[in-house]
C-alpha cells in the first residue's frame, strides 16, 4: 500500500532496539481517515473470503481492527486481554506471548463466549515481527476450533522471522507496507 508506505517514510521514527514508532497515526494517536484506508485494503484483500469474526491483542490492534470491521459487514471484534480480569471468569482460553516491545511474557487471554467452532476469523495486528502475537493469536483460534481464514497484519518487519513461523503453521499473511530493512538513522527500506 503506497500511500502506507509513504506515510511511514514521512512520520515514522526509527528507536533503538528495532523498534518503529508510528505513534501519531497507529500506536498512540490514530489517523481515523487513514485507518478506513486501511480497513478497505484489508477488505479489498480479504474479499474472497468469509469472515464472523475479528481478532486482535490489546491495545494497539483494536483500533484497526474495528475499523476493518466496517468494511466486513461489521462481524464481531474480539481482543485477546493481556491480564485476567476478575470478571472474566475461568472459562478462557489462555497462551503464553512474549512481547516484542517489552520483552515480557503475558499470558493472553479470550473468554470462551466469545471464540467458537464454525467461527471463521480473520487475525488483524498492527506490526509482524518475530511472529509471537500472531502465533498466540492463531493458538486461542485453533483452542477454539474455530477456522483462521488468514492474518491481516499493517507493518511487517520482513527482515525478521515472524512471517517464516505463521506461514508454517498453513496460515495466509497479508501485509500492507513490508520493511525490507531500516537503520536507526532513519533510512527505511520496503520490499
Ligand atoms: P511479534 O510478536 O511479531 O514479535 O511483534 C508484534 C507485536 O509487537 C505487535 O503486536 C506490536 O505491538 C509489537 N511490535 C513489534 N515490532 C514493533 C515495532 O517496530 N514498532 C511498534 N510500535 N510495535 C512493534
Amino acid at each position: 500500500m503506497k500511500a502506507l508506505e509513504e506515510k511511514i517514510k514521512r512520520e515514522g521514527k526509527i528507536l533503538p532496539g528495532n523498534v518503529l514508532k508510528v505513534d501519531n497515526f497507529l500506536n498512540h494517536q490514530i489517523d481515523v481517515r487513514f485507518m478506513c484506508e486501511i480497513g478497505k485494503e484489508f477488505k479489498r484483500i480479504f474479499s474472497d473470503k468469509e469472515v464472523t469474526k475479528i481478532l486482535t491483542i490489546e491495545a494497539s490492534g483494536i483500533g484497526i481492527a474495528c475499523i476493518t470491521s466496517q468494511y466486513f459487514d461489521c462481524v464481531p471484534v474480539v481482543f485477546a486481554k493481556k491480564s485476567k480480569g476478575t470478571n472474566i471468569g475461568d472459562d478462557i482460553y489462555s497462551t503464553a506471548v512474549m512481547s516484542f516491545t517489552h520483552g515480557n511474557i503475558n499470558n493472553v487471554i479470550v473468554s470462551k463466549k466469545y471464540l467458537n467452532p464454525g467461527d471463521k476469523v480473520l487475525i488483524i495486528d498492527d506490526f509482524l515481527a518475530k511472529g509471537q502475537a500472531l502465533l498466540g493469536l492463531c493458538n486461542l483460534a485453533e483452542q477454539a476450533g474455530a477456522d483462521i481464514v488468514g492474518a491481516g497484519i499493517v507493518i511487517e518487519k520482513a527482515y525478521q522471522e515472524g512471517r517464516a513461523l505463521v506461514e508454517a503453521k498453513g496460515v495466509r499473511v497479508e501485509s500492507l507496507a513490508k520493511i525490507q530493512s531500516m537503520s536507526e538513522d532513519g533510512d527505511i527500506v520496503f520490499c
